[in-house]
């Protein structure tokens, strides 16, 4: 990905949800690839696609800041974020069976598409609506047919744990480890937040090098964006010295 994509993903990420933004930036990534095809990756295949880029661009050393749960001692933890990306994830499409609490569920992945969708929704509950409404294929109780809408919320928590078991790319822990108290947690990680903060932060250090030497040298951004990161760091030396 160059620099001018990475500047268009940086400037696409004002204007979209996260999660318009991560199949935009999947997008400009692959231009090879139609929308219709990154919608459709399940969010485990996504989040892979993510991390992978993630490491392209910024190298696979990552550093998460965690507060401890039990000593509240402020932890930053470097690890490599290369074994993030685990096997691969099955496809959104693929249908799966899942019985539980006296139903009998068909059903299939969310997939990128499905998120962004629910994200479009207006609070949690159409959001959770919509889901269902994509990802459950067929539902009976008792063996007669009901609406995903009217399972019961002990089938739904199967649900939701089936699917985190056959996608668990999609739903990320990391095992940190407190070097004051021994105590160890597992802690959600999600990657879409973590690599916007990423962008926004490099992209805002280049505009500034871009604003530095536009000034001193009255070069035009194109050009001074098209210079390798080592020319245009020892122009920057040069021009503060
Ligand atoms: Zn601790």
């Amino acid at each position: 990905m160059d620099t001018q994509a990475l500047l268009e993903a940086w400037e696409a990420g004002h204007r979209l949800s996260p999660q318009g933004w991560a199949l935009a930036l999947l997008a400009l990534a692959r231009p090879d690839q139609e929308h219709e095809a990154l919608a459709a990756l399940s969010v485990g295949q996504r989040d892979a696609r993510l991390i992978a880029l993630r490491n392209a661009l910024f190298g696979s050393a990552l550093s998460v800041v965690e507060r401890c749960p039990q000593c509240q001692e402020e932890l930053e933890v470097e690890m490599d974020a290369q074994p993030l990306v685990l096997p691969p994830s099955p496809a959104a499409q693929e249908r799966h069976e899942l019985q539980a609490e006296g139903c009998m569920l068909g059903f299939r992945l969310p997939s990128a598409g499905d998120l962004l969708a629910a994200s479009a929704c207006g609070d949690v509950d159409a959001a959770q609506r919509l889901l269902l409404g994509r990802c459950v294929l067929a539902a009976s109780m008792n063996g007669v047919a009901i609406a995903p809408a009217a399972l019961p919320q002990a089938a739904l928590a199967a649900l939701s744990d089936r699917m985190g078991e056959l996608d668990p790319q999609a739903d990320l822990r990391l095992r940190l480890h407190c070097p004051c108290c021994r105590h160890d947690w597992p802690v959600a990680f999600d990657m879409l937040p973590f690599l916007w903060r990423e962008i926004d932060a490099w992209a805002r250090r280049l505009l500034h090098q871009v604003h530095e030497l536009a000034a001193a040298y009255g070069w035009a951004e194109r050009d001074i964006l098209a210079m390798s990161p080592t020319r245009r760091q020892a122009y920057l030396s040069m021009s503060v010295a």
